[in-house]
């Protein structure tokens, strides 16, 4: 096992035991239940599974295989590249690229057959002038987010232009939500309002309306159309940090203990002795850093034999300390720095607001280093 190929993702994926004293658990049985539920919550309207940023950390092909099993309809991703490994590692489903495409990228997006969107009439011309064979788009529409997209008044004129040219097949039209992940929200009502106007114009017509993300999804019933986007809740976290019984995190952030030392009362501990002890103490070392993704800026608690404990002082490139008092914890035990350990929990969503962010950046902050075990 000590001579495990590290570099290779997946031959690290196939070892019981990781070999690298940090690693991120993937709950795939947890996975597909979400996506079962939410099949559920927004029957008869199709699901389409975000995957961009390696899956929201979780890992792209291996996501994108499961959701595939579960009878997922479509997959969406944010750039050609995602776009292209999921091809090139047999993914068959419909992929959606999110993002806008360049110029130079037209010719690969219709050779790996992937979905694109079309923000803008420039845009259409650049792919009409490139493209021999058909192409299935999803026309953006910017019903409020003001990111990409044309303005909703402009959408008849842009389709209309598109199918202007023989080389599109217009699959979808979407527009993005920017104040969903509140309940109750004036403007996610109008934007659901303007959207849902755009759809009665062209009710005759076979074209996918999609709009929800994840708050949509919680919070909008009526934001659902004929297919949602859920992201963030598909790894079961909800927008705003509440989640039910169905719907649970399919990840965890766990570590070997790499170190352990007692040290005297009122010494500090870690980079500019920002944590003092208040008395002797043991101290742990966790081979985990913000050169994996784990944050200079957070201050939660670790899980160690049950027992939550405070991250003493900076935390490091690759790793950071613990201070557990006057309690037992030795080199090799398991901490838990994101998920669950006997009775007890650490909250993704309490760490992100802890670093003053979202769960989404803690969960795309998660590099390779940490490699994937997929239980
Ligand atoms: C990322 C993204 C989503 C998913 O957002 P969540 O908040 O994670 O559900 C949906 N649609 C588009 C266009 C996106 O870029």
């Amino acid at each position: 096992m000590l001579h495990a190929p590290y570099s290779e993702k997946i031959a690290i994926q196939q070892f019981p035991i990781c070999p690298h004293p940090a690693w991120i658990e993937i709950d795939t049985e947890q996975f597909r239940k979400n996506l079962r539920a939410i099949c559920k919550i927004v029957a008869p309207s199709k699901i389409c599974l975000p995957l961009k940023a390696n899956a929201y950390g979780h890992g792209l092909v291996k996501m994108a295989k499961i959701a595939e099993e579960v009878g997922i309809e479509t997959l969406g991703v944010s750039c050609l590249k995602e776009g292209v490994e999921l091809r090139l590692n047999g993914i068959e489903l419909p992929i959606v690229i999110f993002g806008a495409i360049h110029e130079s990228q037209i010719t690969d997006l219709i050779h790996y057959d992937l979905q694109f969107s079309i923000s803008s009439k420039y845009k259409a011309e650049l792919v009409a002038k490139r493209c021999s064979v058909k192409c299935k788009v999803h026309l953006e529409i910017d019903t409020g987010m003001r990111r990409t997209g044309v303005r909703v008044e402009n959408a008849l004129d842009l389709l209309s232009f598109v199918e202007s040219f023989s080389c599109f097949d217009v699959v979808g039209i979407y527009s993005h939500m920017a104040t969903s992940d509140k309940p109750q929200d004036l403007f996610a009502k109008e934007q659901i309002a303007a959207f849902s106007k755009l759809k009665e114009k062209l009710q005759d017509r076979s074209i996918l309306f999609h709009l929800a993300n994840s708050g949509g999804i919680v919070h909008y019933p009526d934001s659902y159309f004929d297919m949602v986007r859920p992201g963030l809740l598909c790894y079961g976290y909800f927008p705003d940090g509440r989640w039910d019984d169905e719907i649970k995190p399919v990840l965890s952030l766990k570590a070997h203990i790499s170190y352990f030392k007692v040290v005297a009362k009122g010494v500090g501990i870690s980079y500019g002795h920002t944590y003092h002890t208040e008395k002797t103490s043991r101290i742990v070392t966790i081979p985990v850093g913000y050169g994996d993704g784990f944050r200079r800026d957070i201050k939660t608690d670790v899980l160690i034999r049950g027992k939550k404990y405070p991250i003493a002082g900076a935390i490091c490139m690759d790793q950071f300390m613990v201070d557990i008092g006057e309690d037992a914890g030795y080199v090799g035990d398991e901490a838990v720095l994101i998920g669950k350990q006997g009775e007890e929990e650490i909250f993704l969503w309490d760490l992100a607001k802890s670093a003053g962010t979202i769960a989404h950046e803690i969960l795309t902050g998660f590099n390779d280093r940490l490699p994937r075990i997929y239980l």
